[in-house]
């Protein structure tokens, strides 16, 4: 049964998931087409004849493939602190920084946390993104790490959007009133792997590797239990210096390292090598004011980069794909094919899923612009050039 014909001016789509080093700049352009969708799927891309909607130009919808909803609370004094010169620990001796936000996320109700992923995950979604991770992270104890992966969960029940679920209990060092040492805090997150399992309340598990979070060291055996478990891995590595995350993440077989903004020549040989993504998120150097990833060097050197927003309180209040893609070409020096590549099929395939194709086969989980011209959505990065989105053949914008 034929459910929705959908006609494109131009369709824009990347060809292979995921896609790699020099494969990120192939993208498969056609004019004049019809898009025919039967339950959800794509069954037929054929010259047009009719249709149902017309759009301009049709691409796949994004994947934000890095975000930390659920969350909290606005940090926006944080950020004229930071613009008046104030360092990161004096923001932290103000009662600012993550443990302020974790101080919200424990004090509010799972309700609460819900209605305010929901509205964000809309506003993501007015954007043109079908699929989001979300994560744990703002717990940072038993009681309250569950408590985001059950929000998470109702998120994944309740929502149109393609949702995988990270668990980060080790975002953080424990609270100094807390009381918890690194081993006891480490080693606790180690037992709630085994409840998070058994209620299938995460897909991945996570941990911030990093100077001044956690050292590879301190998360061996946490990792070897994750893995034993079947849970995939992920990691924020690398990202204020270079503590061989990104080597460590290639070592546990992660299916990305995130940030890896310090990461070394070396790295990026053992990362090429390897079956692990990176995923970069421009947003965060730009609200930080941080150097860039050597986004360049690790796509010419044959690496799979997807990209996200990195959206959270603190570090990148940012959530526009078309304003990460813009920072992506102007800072990462990303063409914008590799941008399309990255934004849709890279970061799908992160967040475990078969999406960011236009072909039959694949879901109809599409984007359709009023613009058709590609650039234009990056280069006037304020005006959302969105007129609709299909996830799954259903029009939910
Ligand atoms: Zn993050």
């Amino acid at each position: 049964m034929i459910t929705l014909i959908i006609h494109a001016d131009r369709l824009l789509t990347p060809v292979a998931q995921p896609s790699k080093g020099s494969e990120m700049r192939k993208v498969s352009e056609e004019f004049d087409v019809d898009i025919v969708i039967e339950d959800g799927k794509i069954t037929d891309i054929r010259k047009h004849k009719n249709a149902d909607i017309y759009a301009p130009l049709v691409t796949p919808g994004f994947f934000d493939a890095h975000t930390h909803i659920p969350f909290i609370g606005s940090r926006s004094k944080e950020f004229l602190m930071r613009s008046r010169g104030k360092t990161y620990i004096e923001i932290l001796q103000a009662g600012g920084g993550i443990h302020y936000t974790s101080k919200l996320v424990r004090n509010a109700t799972e309700d609460e946390l819900f209605n305010v992923a929901k509205t964000y995950i809309n506003k993501l979604t007015s954007h043109g993104v079908v699929g989001i991770e979300c994560k744990s992270g703002y717990g940072l104890d038993t009681e309250n790490e569950l408590k985001q992966l059950r929000v998470i969960n109702r998120l994944k029940n309740e929502m149109p959007n393609k949702i995988a679920s990270t668990f980060l209990g080790l975002h953080a060092k424990p609270a100094t009133d807390s009381g918890k040492s690194v081993e006891e805090y480490v080693s606790e997150m180690k037992n709630l792997l085994e409840t998070i399992k058994s209620q299938s309340l995460a897909d991945y598990v996570d941990a911030f590797i990093d100077k001044g979070v956690y050292l590879p060291s301190d998360v061996e055996d946490f990792f070897a239990k994750a893995r034993e478990l079947g849970f995939k891995i992920r990691l924020h590595a690398d990202e204020i210096e270079n503590v061989g995350a990104s080597i460590f993440g290639v070592k546990i077989n992660a299916i990305s390292v995130d940030h890896v903004l310090k990461i070394t020549d070396e790295d990026i040989d053992i990362l090429s090598k390897s079956d692990t993504m990176v995923t970069l998120m421009p947003s965060t150097s730009f609200y930080l004011g941080e150097i860039y990833a050597p986004a360049r060097k690790l796509i010419d050197a044959g690496i799979g980069v997807a990209l996200g927003s990195d959206f959270n309180p603190g570090s990148s209040p940012i959530y526009s794909p078309a304003f990460v893609m813009h920072l992506a070409i102007r800072f990462l020096k990303m063409e914008p094919e590799e941008v399309l590549n990255a934004y849709t099929v890279n970061s799908a395939y992160v967040l475990g899923y078969e999406s960011g194709i236009i072909k039959p086969g694949y879901p109809a989980d599409l984007v359709l612009w009023k613009t058709s011209e590609f650039l234009d959505i990056p280069y006037m990065f304020q005006e959302n050039f969105v007129e609709h989105v299909f996830i799954d053949g259903r029009m939910v914008v």
